[in-house]
């Protein structure tokens, strides 16, 4: 039988299955949330009361709109935006633009519904957003990309600004992309209002740190999970799925450290590189060049390209992090890392790893670091962005970085305190879900219905 707790918890969840039956990857997220929750509401039967649980996980808004934008053929193309507005009890809407050929209404709303609880973890005040496109980049000319974000933000522009929502990039979207974008903002609106976005060029309103935010950040976390065991990044093995801009920083800030990073992939396939990834060909590649990552042996002799980006997994190392995308680790991946010895999982992307995988790392005694906690230091610094915006001010690198540090450190401390205090220790996964989830849900209690 079940406790009141359970059953509500139960009660809530099947009618989100009912109503969102075709939105898979956001079910998959309230569900990760939900199995975390049963022993805050065990505790704290006010959030029962206020039914908080029916009301967070539906979306304050969902904006949907047309995009139609000139290819450089003269024919006009048609894509489907999006905005969600999660909830903004602890700030104005925050979180990221993704344009990718799978954008789609659940994927949009996971995106949103995880950045909640991120953002709210990173003690800075911002609620949670998420938007983008069903818009392909690969391939798009510089101008056609161009042309696309005019189009996008002429829709957009009526929905968002510096104290309502503030986008920034994700997959897809770029300091380049940021840059067209806020340009006919700021046309539209007459106004330079730099903080409606984040992630802008520094010298336009751009924070240093922001760019490399979200890969040193998830770093500077698993220097927290290490520190626990007594251990430091020096000669550790690290596998980095994915090219972009997170597992960028990410190797850049490991190798700093000590690790030799063997392995990193895009969407088509892996490169292994015994004698450790060469990150200026990497960054050649994908950053000046737009090309896929196989094109990296022909650079490096000893370097071998997989084409199969889930087989990054079978790598042996000490350190996973996956940086690509959601759901790219599953059981099988899973129990893989974990034969092979793996100590550390830590999540770059958002919701990288299945349900099946989380289970698969916390059974196994492998230390799990979540994505809301893990990979909050993009958002953290986007957060510095504003504030620095709002002050007209710019801060150094070395303040920025210092700053981010901090977060991710506190960030650890307050996981790893909620998963203590309600019976889970040492699961971040419960820990990080809990101390966001609390968070919000008072703000939501004392805002008022
Ligand atoms: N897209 C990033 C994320 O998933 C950053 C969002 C932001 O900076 O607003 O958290």
């Amino acid at each position: 039988s079940k406790t009141p707790a359970e059953s509500y918890i139960h009660a809530v969840f099947e009618q989100l299955i009912a109503k969102n039956a075709h939105q898979p990857e956001f079910l998959q997220a309230v569900e990760e949330i939900f199995i975390s929750l049963v022993p805050v509401f065990e505790q704290h039967p006010e959030y029962i009361q206020h039914n908080i649980l029916s009301r967070i996980v539906e979306p304050d808004r969902i904006v949907s709109f047309r995009v139609s934008w000139q290819d450089d053929q003269n024919q006009v193309q048609v894509n489907r935006g999006y905005r969600v507005q999660f909830n903004n009890v602890v700030g104005p809407y925050k979180g990221g633009l993704r344009f990718h050929p799978s954008v789609n209404e659940s994927i949009m709303k996971f995106l949103a519904f995880e950045q909640i609880f991120k953002n709210a973890l990173t003690g800075l005040p911002i609620g949670g957003a998420k938007g983008g496109s069903d818009f392909n980049p690969k391939g798009k000319s510089n101008g056609e990309i161009m042309r696309f974000c005019q189009a996008y933000m002429t829709e957009l522009y009526r929905h968002i600004g510096p104290d309502v929502d503030v986008p920034a990039g994700d997959i897809g979207v770029g300091a380049r992309e940021i840059g067209f974008l806020f340009g006919q903002y700021k046309r539209i609106r007459n106004a330079h209002e730099a903080g409606v976005l984040t992630g802008k060029t520094p010298g336009y309103g751009g924070s240093l740190v922001r760019k490399e935010a979200t890969g040193y950040g998830l770093v500077y976390f698993v220097e927290e999970m290490l520190r626990d065991i007594s251990e430091t990044f020096l000669n550790k093995t690290v596998v980095v799925s994915g090219s972009g801009n997170v597992a960028i920083y990410a190797i850049k800030k490991a190798q700093e450290l000590g690790a030799k990073v063997v392995a990193c992939s895009d969407s088509d396939g892996y490169i292994f590189d015994p004698d450790g990834i060469d990150l200026n060909i990497v960054k050649e590649i994908k950053e000046v060049n737009c090309e896929r990552i196989k094109t990296y042996v022909n650079y490096r002799p000893n370097a071998i390209y997989t084409e199969d980006f889930r087989g990054i997994w079978s790598i042996p190392c000490d350190i996973a992090l996956p940086c690509a995308t959601q759901n790219e680790i599953d059981g099988d991946a899973a129990r893989t890392l974990s034969a092979n010895g793996v100590k550390v999982v830590a999540e770059g992307a958002n919701m990288p790893s299945n349900l099946e995988a989380i289970n698969v790392f916390l059974e196994n005694g492998i230390l799990f670091g979540p994505a809301k906690a893990a990979n909050a230091g993009g958002v953290a610094t986007s957060a510095l962005e504003m504030a620095q915006n709002s002050g007209r001010n710019y801060w150094t690198f070395e303040e920025v970085d210092e700053k981010l540090r901090d977060i991710m450190k506190s960030i650890y401390a307050v996981s790893k305190e909620a998963a203590h205090k309600y019976g889970s220790e040492g699961n971040l996964v419960v820990g990080s879900n809990i101390a966001g989830f609390v968070k919000v849900a008072d703000g939501m209690i004392a805002e008022g219905v």
